[in-house]
């Protein structure tokens, strides 16, 4: 008889946004006819912006035609995109052949864990993208380090000497707790990571969202981040591309494995097998995006989606509750201090109609509080807004 790949018996029965989804079905099946406003999995809710979808709607129209078919294309993505998403994002810091198209930084972060294998010894901020930590299990991976986030370390991990890893996660700004890793903080990982000669995967896919200049938006802004870092960003949350499906990662070419061999090798070898190239109408969306109209158009659905955050901060700032993130970030990271969190989302799904992201679902960390997301359309957010302002909290 097959045997089941004992891996994965280390894993939590349910992945957390389809536990989350059955509790929202249960009570829709109990109580027919309420009105839920879902500010819980983040994704993106406004329409593609219009040079975007000229982009995809051309591309689409260009297959249709025998001149302007094209099958598969180069498993690391467009040339023309890696160079545009290089100098746009990177300037010189990094080189077109350092970046790998495709089709999300989900799948991407998967893959990254098969240049490690189960022995690499890792480091993931407590609470964090569920990816990371299940990721890494399924792998086979045991030696897994949680590094606590709370507001008494402003939600970054303190990194101690005696802490030995091999591979550093670290999300910023951060999903689930909305903060965005300062320079300083960065520049500390950075040496960290040189000292122990570990690699840091920094998945910097709301990067977008950051405001103020003085934040990093790239790891590669970090002097040396090019020997021990990885960066995987994604056109999810910069363009709505959640359903259309884009993404990269950068692999510098200075970046080496501890016998010397470079680290972008493996990671082609990896891609070129077990990939076929990101879809190529996806692809010129992504170019759009990236044209001076295109990214108008996105940096503008960003600015309102952080209106969206800072109505629900100010809602929720009124009931006398803690509230960080927002402001550099899409999520709001709400502390109910004393409480158990699926408690916090029941009693929002119940009381106030409200669809949230429990805290704990994201780690042990994560207890005590609630993620919610400012995706949402601007009526349901001022509606979700006035839901809180007129509601008793226990
Ligand atoms: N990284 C983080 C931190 C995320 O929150 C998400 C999606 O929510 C992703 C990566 C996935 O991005 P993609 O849609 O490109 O797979």
């Amino acid at each position: 008889m097959t045997k089941r790949n004992p891996h994965l018996a280390r894993l939590q029965k349910s992945y957390l946004f389809p536990m989350i989804h059955q509790r929202k079905q249960e009570y829709l099946a109990a109580h027919p006819g309420v009105s839920l406003i879902s500010l819980g999995i983040g994704d993106t809710t406004q329409a593609i912006a219009p040079h975007v979808v000229e982009a995809l709607k051309a591309a689409s129209e260009r297959l249709g035609t025998q001149e302007g078919y094209s099958g598969y294309g180069p498993e690391q993505g467009d040339p023309l995109l890696r160079k545009t998403i290089a100098s746009h994002f990177y300037g010189e810091r990094i080189n077109p052949q350092e970046v790998f198209v495709s089709d999300g930084a989900k799948c991407d972060i998967g893959r990254l864990q098969l240049l490690f294998g189960r022995e690499a010894r890792i480091a993931i901020q407590d609470p964090a993208y569920p990816v990371y930590g299940d990721g890494s299990l399924m792998q086979g991976t045991t030696d897994i380090h949680f590094l606590p986030c709370l507001p008494e370390n402003s939600f970054f991990p303190q990194f101690d000497r005696s802490l030995k890893v091999d591979l550093i996660y670290i999300c910023s700004p951060n999903n689930p707790t909305g903060t965005a890793a300062t320079r300083a903080q960065l520049q500390k990982l950075v040496a960290f990571a040189k000292e122990q000669r570990a690699i840091i995967l920094y998945d910097a896919a709301y990067a977008i969202f950051i405001q103020d200049p003085e934040l990093p938006r790239s790891i590669f802004e970090i002097e040396g981040a090019r020997e021990v870092a990885i960066e995987i960003s994604s056109f999810s949350k910069i363009a709505g591309f959640t359903g259309v499906r884009l993404a990269w990662t950068v692999v510098p070419d200075t970046l080496q494995f501890e016998d010397g061999s470079p680290v972008i090798r493996d990671w082609s070898r990896i891609m070129t097998t077990l990939f076929n190239g990101a879809s190529n109408i996806s692809q010129k969306g992504g170019m759009a995006v990236l044209e001076p109209q295109g990214w108008r158009e996105v940096t503008q659905q960003v600015a309102h989606y952080l209106e969206n955050a800072a109505i629900l901060k100010q809602a929720l700032e009124s009931k006398g509750l803690d509230v960080f993130g927002g402001v550099h970030a899409p999520y709001l990271w709400v502390r109910f201090k004393g409480r158990n969190s699926w408690d916090v989302f029941q009693e929002f799904l119940e009381k106030l109609h409200i669809v949230t992201t429990p805290g704990v679902g994201f780690g042990p960390s994560g207890e005590g509080f609630l993620r919610l997301t400012a995706f949402g359309l601007r009526p349901q957010i001022l509606e979700a807004a006035d839901r809180i302002t007129n509601f008793s909290f226990s």
